[in-house]
């Protein structure tokens, strides 16, 4: 290894930039053949008016280098800030959020000392496709996006990532027994991919079990893949029972560019004190060496980690009122132990084959690839959303039997997806936001019958606030049937 390796630094705020100087310095001491860029972002840039957080030289420095090394970032309150972690996710198309959490007892206080899972999160779908609505005064709506191809990218990556890292079970988590269309997909597409890897073990659980699992039995985990939302939470729950958030690092991959970070933020509350500990951030830059091809140095450094914290040289969020020291002297002390191995931990040791770059590279002609899917989409109804706080139910009910025709009939009218006509209860609570969902009378319906039905309910007085065409795909339904239908 001789040519240095360019990466663009942020240092970040509060805490930031102690734990990247710290962090820097052991990276510089164990060899790292790295050359840094460094890129101003957050607070500073946010508060001289810039909303992303995140100005147009660092961009292309970002794109230039493709890996980025990220101190926390502080998001300041209220002012139509966008959250910086979003956008460089979504901009950079960093799908995959993985997330190792290792409980360190019995030097780290943990009720679980044998957990050791990696949580994979799909980063950039589901409900954080940002797409929000106010329909009526009473409704609002966020649209949960669920993509073949995207589910595909992330499993696939934790399929590959498990392999590479010579874990035994890959574990998908969703709630594919409500939302049947959307984590069904994922759900789906979990159980295609798994048949490629047969030496690894595969098992589904619905995401609330699943979760409190995790809580209470987290070493019976591996790897475990799921959508944006459960994996937000998850990876969360997971980092604080393995006794310290301060602890982790995560990485966020991308087809061409990847981020590496630690868990948590910028610690206001004790930034400028030289307090902090910089271990999730040293693990940040762990997972990043590996990913530019320094498994050798990620190794060492690791490795001198876990012997410091062995011989009970401990930041003051870990010390629990034993002696602690400061986030200088505690880099200091992994550096005095470059070389040496841990003991009571076991040594960790990366490979060159671990480099996820390799792997981006691989996946994404697999992805852009993919044939087109060769299905055919009929059109088979229409479901029209009304505003209305005036008409009851039968009587919105009667009017849109009357204007159905001849194309379409009503086939049953919900409000939040339960049905109240026909034949619906009083009991059920109604809000100004009714779904009404119209049958094609024959096939081959085309929009235009769509468009005319509108216009009958628009000359009628009627209020519609949005349409969602109701598909076959291959003779199988594209949509929900309504509670009660
Ligand atoms: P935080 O993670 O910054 O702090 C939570 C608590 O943990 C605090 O008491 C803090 O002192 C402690 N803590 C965190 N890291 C520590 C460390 N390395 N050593 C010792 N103690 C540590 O969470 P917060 O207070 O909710 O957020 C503060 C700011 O950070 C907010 O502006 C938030 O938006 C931002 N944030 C940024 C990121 C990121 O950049 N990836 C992630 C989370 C939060």
């Amino acid at each position: 290894m001789t040519n240095k390796r360019a990466i663009t630094i942020a240092r970040g705020d509060g805490i930031g930039p102690e734990i990247m100087d710290a962090t820097l310095k052991i990276m510089e001491h164990a060899g790292a053949m790295i050359e840094p860029e460094f890129i101003d972002i957050g607070e500073k840039v946010y508060l001289a008016g810039n909303s992303t957080g995140i100005p147009d030289e660092a961009w292309e420095s970002l794109r230039q280098t493709k890996v980025f090394f990220k101190g926390p970032i502080t998001t300041p309150q209220g002012g139509g800030y966008k959250s910086l972690n979003v956008t460089i996710r979504k901009t950079l198309g960093l799908y995959a959020n993985v997330r190792p959490n290792v409980s360190y007892a019995p030097f780290v206080e943990t009720k679980h000392p044998n957990m050791d899972l990696v949580i994979i999160r799909e980063n950039e779908e589901d409900l954080y496709a940002g797409i929000e609505h106010q329909q009526t005064p009473e409704v609002v709506q966020c649209l949960k996006l669920i993509t073949r191809p995207g589910s595909e990218k992330i499993v696939r990556y934790a399929f590959e990532y498990a392999r590479k890292n010579n874990r035994k079970k890959v574990t998908c988590f969703t709630k594919d027994n409500i939302m049947k269309l959307t984590d069904g997909l994922f759900h789906k597409v979990f159980k295609e991919i798994a048949k490629e890897y047969p030496e690894i073990e595969t098992e589904h659980w619905i995401i609330d079990i699943g979760m409190a699992k995790i809580a209470d039995s987290p070493q019976d985990f591996d790897v475990i893949v799921m959508p944006n939302l459960y994996g937000d939470i998850a990876s969360d729950v997971a980092a604080q029972i393995t006794g310290s958030v301060g602890l982790a690092g995560s990485a966020n991959i991308g087809d061409h560019v990847a981020m590496f970070e630690a868990i948590h933020g910028s610690a206001p509350d004790i930034a400028g004190k030289g307090i902090a500990n910089p271990s999730g951030l040293i693990h940040g830059a762990i997972m990043m060496l590996v990913h530019i091809g320094q498994p050798e140095v990620a190794t060492k450094i690791h490795n001198a980690w876990l012997k410091t914290l062995e011989e009970r040289v401990f930041t003051g969020d870990i010390s629990k009122g034993e002696k602690s020291v400061g986030t200088m002297a505690f880099a200091e002390a992994v550096i005095e132990r470059l070389g040496q191995k841990p003991e009571t931990y076991q040594p960790v040791e990366y490979k060159q084959t671990d480099n996820a770059n390799e792997q981006n590279t691989k996946l994404d002609p697999a992805v852009k690839n993919r044939p087109k899917p060769d299905v055919v989409r009929a059109l088979d109804g229409v479901d029209v959303f009304l505003f209305n706080n005036e008409h009851t139910p039968d009587e919105i009910g009667e009017k849109l039997e009357e204007l159905a025709g001849p194309e379409f009939s009503l086939k049953v009218i919900t409000n939040r997806g339960v049905k109240v006509y026909p034949g619906g209860f009083p009991e059920t609570f109604t809000t100004d936001h009714w779904r009404c969902r119209f049958q094609l009378t024959q096939k081959n319906g085309e929009n235009k019958d769509i468009v005319g039905l509108l216009n009958r309910i628009h000359d009628a007085n009627l209020d519609f606030i949005k349409t969602e065409n109701l598909y076959t795909f291959d003779g199988e339904l594209g949509y929900s049937l309504g509670q009660g239908q």
